[in-house]
């Protein structure tokens, strides 16, 4: 009998790959679709808790300590980090002001603790209790702790505002920017698989024996089970086990075209006003680039132009055209669809910088009667826009593509293709 080998499925195609001890540094990428397996990294672990237990101090630091303090007319404004979450709360915005401190603070605070919890004690070959639950979270949240756009969303408006006030970065600042630093270097550091396989090994199969098993992978951990596994908790993380996304394609639908619903007031109506020494002017989404190109910030105004204008309208179309054709059509090139899917996915959370840039505005600028800002009912409309059009690509499951693309593209399921090396 020829001896089992580890098992692991694509996430995005399905198809059956034999997991291999890669050269260190070499990542193992789908022979189907392309996409992303695994990597082999010298103690993942080992450097992910090492710099997530560096960020530690400098994450506290970034919170506590004074961020930004603007001084308009001899008067000043002194801010946090978290004051843009708190300002738009004063204003009255509560969604809005909980969605901001949610991506912000509380996803990326969420992660920090999970991956204290998990990974110190994982480096010094314990296992903590509920890992795989942590895991789990761990992952769950790594889209929506927008730290990074939150940083780009600060750079947006220090340029808008250079002219007009005079900005001072505080010791926050330089803690924000090493603890994002720090987060993003354990993140890329870590491989996931290394991970699970700490928790529970990989399931082993015989060559040949795949087609009989007829393996579903675990959605979350990405456990090999067999069929009958499915809707049952894996036996690895508890979570549910399913072959495809439960109702892909209608929820899927329902969350895209709340999006497009949200997306025609979040144009019309104004994100923000402006009162300047007395003078009130709003601005929509569109007339807020204009003005940027009109002042001569085209960098920015690329920038914003690019997150709030051309992503949402990409992304919504995009998903309309996978939508449609995981339904009805017959997809030639799943690959190239598999791919465009991959990247609305990764990009829409960008879009989320012009309400960061509302929320920063509207905290920084607040001096008595000589200036503040507003922000305006399209912000919100917006800002649902972005989350909504998030959940439409989460449910989507590129796997249905694969499904419908017919003979042409099924795989020799029979046969384990040995990732290779890239
Ligand atoms: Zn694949
Ligand atoms: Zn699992």
């Amino acid at each position: 009998m020829r001896t089992a080998v580890p098992i692991l499925l694509c996430e995005l195609c399905d198809a059956p790959h034999r997991l291999r001890v890669l050269p260190v540094g070499a990542v193992a990428r789908c022979r189907r679709c392309g996409h992303r397996l695994y990597a082999h990294r010298r103690g993942t672990i080992a450097q992910a808790a090492a710099l997530t237990l560096a960020a530690v101090p400098l994450f506290a630091a970034a919170h506590l300590l004074p961020f930004v303090r603007l001084e308009i007319g001899g008067r000043e404004q002194g801010t946090t980090v978290l004051s843009a979450g708190f300002a738009l709360w004063r204003e009255g915005m509560w969604w809005l002001a909980a969605l901001v401190l949610l991506l912000m603070f509380i996803a990326p605070l969420v992660r920090l603790l999970a991956a204290l919890h998990l990974l110190v004690p994982l480096a010094r070959g314990r296992r903590p209790r509920g890992a795989a639950a942590t895991f789990r979270i761990l992952e769950r949240f790594r889209p929506w702790a927008m730290t990074d756009v939150y940083l780009m969303a600060l750079v947006v408006a220090w340029a808008k505002l250079r002219d007009l006030a005079v900005l001072e970065p505080g010791p926050a600042l330089p803690a924000f920017i090493a603890t994002l630093v720090l987060l993003l270097l354990a993140e890329a550091r870590l491989e996931p698989l290394a991970v699970w396989e700490q928790i529970a090994p990989q399931t082993r199969l015989a060559p040949g024996t795949l087609a009989t098993f007829r393996p579903v992978a675990c959605p979350h951990c990405r456990q090999v089970l067999p069929a009958e596994a499915e809707g049952r908790p894996c036996p690895r993380c508890g979570g549910r086990v399913y072959a495809r996304k439960p109702d892909s394609l209608t929820t899927s639908l329902a969350w895209l075209l709340a999006a497009l619903f949200a997306y025609v007031p979040a144009n019309l109506l104004p994100v923000l006003t402006v009162v300047w020494f007395g003078r009130a002017s709003a601005d929509t989404i569109l007339s807020g680039v204009v003005r940027l190109y009109a002042s001569g910030l085209w960098p920015v105004a690329t920038v914003i132009f690019l997150a709030s204008i051309v992503i949402p309208i990409a992304k919504i179309l995009v998903l309309a055209g996978l939508l449609f054709e995981a339904r009805f059509g017959r997809p030639q090139h799943p690959h190239l669809l598999t791919r465009l899917y991959r990247a609305v996915d990764a990009v829409g959370r960008w879009s989320m910088i012009d309400v960061f840039v509302v929320g920063l505005l509207t905290a920084l600028v607040s001096v008595g009667r000589l200036a503040t800002v507003e922000p305006g009912p399209g912000i919100t409309a917006f800002a649902a826009t972005v989350v909504f059009t998030m959940f439409a690509a989460h449910h989507f499951d590129a796997r249905l593509l694969w499904d419908r693309a017919g003979a042409r593209h099924v795989h020799p399921v029979r046969r384990i293709a040995a990732a290779p090396g890239a």
